[in-house]
């Protein structure tokens, strides 16, 4: 009979570097963009990297920003209805972050996955 002991694997530091599985690799998050699971490799890592998600994330962030200064500048410019059309545009962004943190949490909770 094999005792446990010797069905265990060699200790890691007995191991050549690139055999031995880092411990974030092994941790499994979901993508905040496409909402899929991926296995995370840095403890702040909060895309996939498989299909451009920080980039997308990052374009939308970069579209926003161009959105909210044609808004403050017509707003600064007096233009009629323009503190309104902020007010839109701060609220259309609020519910598309909290559908998005929504279906992320359902992911989340699908995968079993720590949100
Ligand atoms: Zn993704």
């Amino acid at each position: 009979m094999i005792s446990a002991q010797a069905a265990r694997p060699p200790a890691p530091a007995l191991m050549p570097a690139r055999a031995a599985p880092r411990i974030a690799d092994l941790v499994q998050r979901i993508c905040k963009e496409c909402f899929r699971p991926f296995a995370q490799k840095r403890c702040d890592q909060k895309y996939c990297t498989e299909r451009n998600c920080r980039r997308i994330a990052n374009q939308r962030e970069e579209s926003r920003a161009k959105e909210a200064y044609r808004a403050l500048m017509a707003f600064r410019d007096k233009k009629r209805g323009a503190f309104a059309a902020m007010t839109n545009i701060a609220d259309r962004w609020r519910r598309e972050d909290k559908q998005r943190e929504d279906r992320y949490r359902v992911a989340c909770a699908e995968q079993g996955v720590e949100a």
